[in-house]
């Protein structure tokens, strides 16, 4: 932040954007910039009272920088303030949505769908499950307890029964709970977590695939965190990786691209394998009319007015980091990949530490227990850490887990309920390069509180 870019390249776009509309007759502002100088110094004094959420020493939830890109794009696109509910709100900005969008389509294999942004991930998934209920009304949603919390509530706003299905050790939906709650019958849909934001671990989609052979149902996936980990194949470990390799068999899809997308907050995405869903959006028209490149994105979407400044920085970060494999976006997300692995090994090699039991992470989120006589000292000692952690700047974050994912069998008296953990959240290329400084900060933290 100390050398930013962004301003100056923001003066000179916006000088280019200007005189696009230079035929106007001039029409000054009418504003008193030293007032607004003094309203602006407050509001960043008020700002000051934040979490250095784009340092790499900032390494706890998820939360990921904009690209200096995607800032700029968003910022010039305040200039005209576009509305992407229809043409007429943003005739631009709604062709760079439904390129920005096709692309992602494009990175799960789609070139035939229906799909547009929403202002967020839960926005996303309750479209896909909006039109899951059209197709199946009444029949019950079925998720892992490890699915995003929103699941049930938007089950709930859309008066659909929600199940769930307990996860195993890693976190992931377990086939056999899965198949025992699709013989009770009345499933019409399945949420596949492709990275679940506690641990980010990725439900089996290739067996769940083969369960939907035999009993029917829909298949959502929610890779609101996930989904771009299916550019790297190469660093993911087997499992996972054979899942991101199989959603393009999804009925229904949601990334955030302002979860790993490097976009600024109010862009999630839907897509839907089968384009004819537009129809429970606009009953009047047909299926064509959704695939024409006429759509109004109105009309496909269940918000009206929405953000065009989100889909301008969307395609113009899309621009430059194309969505492609061993592209630079692809490689910046394999860092963080190789910063997680590399945590989790420095801590697996350390007494004090318990990761999980089951393995390494499987994208770059990683989560430990602190090893102590009963789960409370355990949990207390993770938040001693926590707070020295952030004394010396190094945000990590905590989190609940069940007690029964570390050391199994071994030990632990109590083995049921949850117990505190930190976690770390490696989702930035720089946390590589970081790593040794994050360990350092970690490790002296640990001193302070008489863990050394
Ligand atoms: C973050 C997240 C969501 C919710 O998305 P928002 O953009 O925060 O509304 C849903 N599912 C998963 C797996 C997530 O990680």
């Amino acid at each position: 932040m100390i050398h930013d870019p962004v301003p100056g390249l923001l003066a000179r776009a916006t000088e280019l954007l200007e005189a696009g509309f230079g035929a106007l007759p001039a029409a000054p502002a009418n504003v008193d910039p030293a007032a607004i100088e003094r309203v602006l110094a407050e509001t960043a004094r008020r700002l000051g009272d934040n979490y250095p959420y784009f340092h790499p020493l900032y390494a706890g939830q998820m939360l990921k920088p904009p690209h200096p890109v995607a800032r700029a794009a968003y910022a010039l696109a305040m200039t005209i303030n576009p509305n992407n509910h229809a043409r007429d709100g943003g005739r631009a900005s709604s062709e760079m949505e439904i390129e920005a969008v096709a692309q992602i389509a494009r990175m799960f294999g789609w070139k035939e769908f229906l799909g547009h942004l929403t202002s967020s991930g839960t926005l996303a998934n309750l479209e896909g499950l909006w039109v899951a209920g059209q197709l199946a009304p009444g029949k019950r949603i079925a998720g892992s307890e490890q699915a995003h919390y929103t699941h049930r509530r938007i089950s709930s706003v859309l008066q659909l029964e929600y199940c769930e299905v307990p996860a195993d050790d890693r976190g992931r939906m377990d086939l056999d709970a899965l198949e025992s709650e699709l013989r009770r019958g009345g499933v019409g849909t399945v949420v596949v977590t492709l990275g679940t934001t506690a641990i980010g671990a990725v439900d089996p989609l290739p067996e769940i695939l083969v369960l939907r052979r035999r009993h029917g149902f829909r298949i959502h996936v929610d890779a609101a965190y996930g989904g771009y980990f299916r550019l790297i194949p190469e660093s993911l470990d087997a499992p996972a990786r054979d899942a991101f390799a199989a959603i393009g068999e999804a009925d229904s899809i949601v990334v955030d691209p302002h979860k790993h997308g490097l976009q600024p907050y109010g862009c999630g995405c839907v897509l839907f394998r089968d384009p004819a869903v537009g129809r429970f959006y606009k009953h009047d028209s047909p299926y064509t009319y959704f695939t024409s490149r006429q759509l109004h994105l109105g009309e496909i979407s269940l918000e009206c007015s929405r953000a065009g400044a989100s889909a301008v920085a969307l395609w113009a970060t899309q621009r430059l980091l194309p969505l492609e494999p061993g592209g630079e976006f692809a490689r910046g997300l394999a860092l963080g990949r190789q910063a997680a692995i590399e945590f989790d090994a420095r801590l697996r090699a350390d007494s004090r530490f318990q990761p999980l039991a089951a393995g390494r992470p499987e994208l770059d989120i990683v989560t430990w227990k602190l090893k102590a006589a009963t789960p409370e000292h355990a949990g207390r000692l993770a938040d001693s850490i926590f707070d020295a952690c952030a004394l010396r700047n190094l945000h990590l974050a905590l989190v609940q887990l069940p007690l029964s994912w570390f050391d199994p069998g071994g030990g632990q008296v109590n083995r049921t309920g949850n117990v505190t953990c930190l976690r770390s959240v490696l989702m930035k290329p720089e946390h590589r390069e970081w790593l040794d400084r994050i360990w350092m900060e970690f490790a002296g933290a640990c001193a302070d509180v008489g863990e050394g």
